[in-house]
């Protein structure tokens, strides 16, 4: 149960597979061939991930814990920068539209939205469109958790 911190690596800006439907062998077969780091709270994985000499962590506690020991391990700053990050949806890379090209996603967003926004990230792989509406401020003061965490 991962996918909260899949989506505040994805955040930060770092290339993060996640999927509930990967079976073992085949994340280790990724993890292997792609030279990625392997995080899970399953021991029995963390071993045999171990013994094939892929990179893993093993995670423990809840939510804020695993997330606050992730970016303490690879010096991940608790900060968010939305051209810097990834589509929490699809791993996908943004593109930040403003507000001179922002016709090319109305037709992705609500008209309020639209109006009100005038910058925009972009995932050309899934069509989903981010602002800094009101989960900014929920973003903003999860980092702050975790920036408190760190200290
Ligand atoms: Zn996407």
């Amino acid at each position: 149960m991962l996918g909260k911190l899949a989506l505040w690596l994805r955040l930060t800006g770092h290339d993060t597979i996640y999927s509930t439907d990967i079976h073992d062998d085949d994340l280790l077969d990724i993890a292997k061939s792609e030279d990625r780091i392997l995080l899970t709270s399953d021991a029995g994985l963390h071993e045999r991930a171990k013994q094939r000499e892929i990179k893993a962590l093993l995670l423990r506690g809840n939510v804020d814990d695993r997330v606050a020991r992730v970016f303490s391990e690879f010096n991940i700053a608790p900060h968010i920068n939305p051209s810097c990050s990834r589509c929490s949806k699809c791993n996908g890379t943004l593109e930040e539209i403003g507000k001179d090209q922002k016709a090319r996603i109305k037709e992705l967003v609500h008209e309020q939205t639209y109006n009100h926004y005038d910058r925009f990230w972009y995932c050309k792989d899934c069509q989903s469109v981010y602002f800094q509406g009101g989960q900014w401020e929920n973003i903003n003061e999860y980092m702050e958790r975790i920036r408190g965490l760190l200290s």
